[in-house]
């Protein structure tokens, strides 16, 4: 553990994974809740001393601007790393969100890419091999991949790359719908280039408890992901919607609302069922 950790209180603090665990957010849906569970939880598992890595993949770049990241056209990230060959160290900031947060930012450049990887040899493992190499001289306790909505080259790089699947899903009509979609191409990537990745964990976004919908939705995402569902559930916070546009989490910008707490001990059990420890 670095020094920059011990200013955590022991009450506050996480356990680390055994190895680093690598996490995917995805789901092919947008305004699921993708880009809100991805830093939240980066910034809340930071925040438990964690060493944490956020990858953004999305060229909206909207996880960029949640952790207060510069990622303003010209600025060097995920695009260099997967269309020059760049190292990753070049390009990935500190987040002012947590001393142990870092990012590699996304820009508008991100879009060509998932064009122009077509053409690039070894064009589903651009991230991997980046990603192992900068893992070698740089170790974290989790790295968190924020995926755009769609399943191309940027998802299939993150699928490739990642170990785990992070699935947000939002508790409104038609949840699942897609859920089957992604099931298979996460088939299709096992079976192909990543035989170890799996749905690890499920995380319900936009709870409305009012509402019987959200309740049935909850339900039927338990039956479908028993084991991999969190226990917490995130409800419907409009901090949450306000945080980005002060370049912050909701877990600095309002530790105390719903949201934030929510997401904090979300991550909570993410760490712990990452280290043996429930
Ligand atoms: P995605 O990355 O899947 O497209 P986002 O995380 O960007 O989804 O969320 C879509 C929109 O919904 C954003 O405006 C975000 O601020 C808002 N949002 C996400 N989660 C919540 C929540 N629990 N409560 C209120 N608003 C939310
Ligand atoms: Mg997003």
């Amino acid at each position: 553990m670095s020094s920059e950790t011990s200013s955590v209180s022991r009450e506050t603090a996480l356990p680390a994974p055994t190895s680093t665990r690598v996490m995917v957010v995805v789901n092919q849906k947008g305004g699921v809740g993708k880009t809100t569970t991805a830093v939240n939880i980066s910034a809340a598992l930071a925040q438990g001393g964690l060493r944490v890595l956020l990858i953004d993949m999305d060229p909206q770049g909207n996880a960029s601007t949640a952790v207060g990241v510069d990622h303003r056209p010209g600025v060097r990230g995920t695009y260099e790393v997967l269309i020059d060959g760049d190292a990753m160290d070049w390009h990935v900031v500190r987040s002012p969100e947590a001393p142990t947060l870092d990012v590699l930012p996304a820009t508008i450049d991100l879009a060509g890419a998932e064009i122009e990887l077509v053409a690039v040899p070894g064009r589903e493992r651009r991230l991997l091999d980046s990603l192992d190499a900068y893992l070698a001289t740089h170790p974290y306790d989790y790295v968190v991949i924020d995926c755009p909505p769609s399943l191309g080259l940027l998802t299939l790089n993150a699928l490739v790359a990642a170990k785990e699947i992070l699935l947000p899903i939002q508790c409104e009509y038609y949840a699942l719908e897609g859920v089957s979609q992604l099931t298979r191409t996460i088939d299709l990537v096992k079976g192909n280039l990543n035989d170890g990745l799996r749905v690890s964990t499920v995380i319900l976004t936009m709870f409305d408890g009012r509402t019987r919908l959200s309740s049935q939705v909850s339900e039927e995402v338990r039956r479908h992901f028993p084991t991999q569902t969190l226990t917490t559930t995130i409800p419907r916070s409009v901090r949450l919607s306000e945080a980005p546009s002060y370049g912050q989490t909701v877990v600095t910008y309002s530790p105390g609302s719903p949201g934030a707490t929510a997401y904090v001990d979300a991550a909570r059990e993410i760490a712990r069922r990452g280290s043996g420890e429930h």
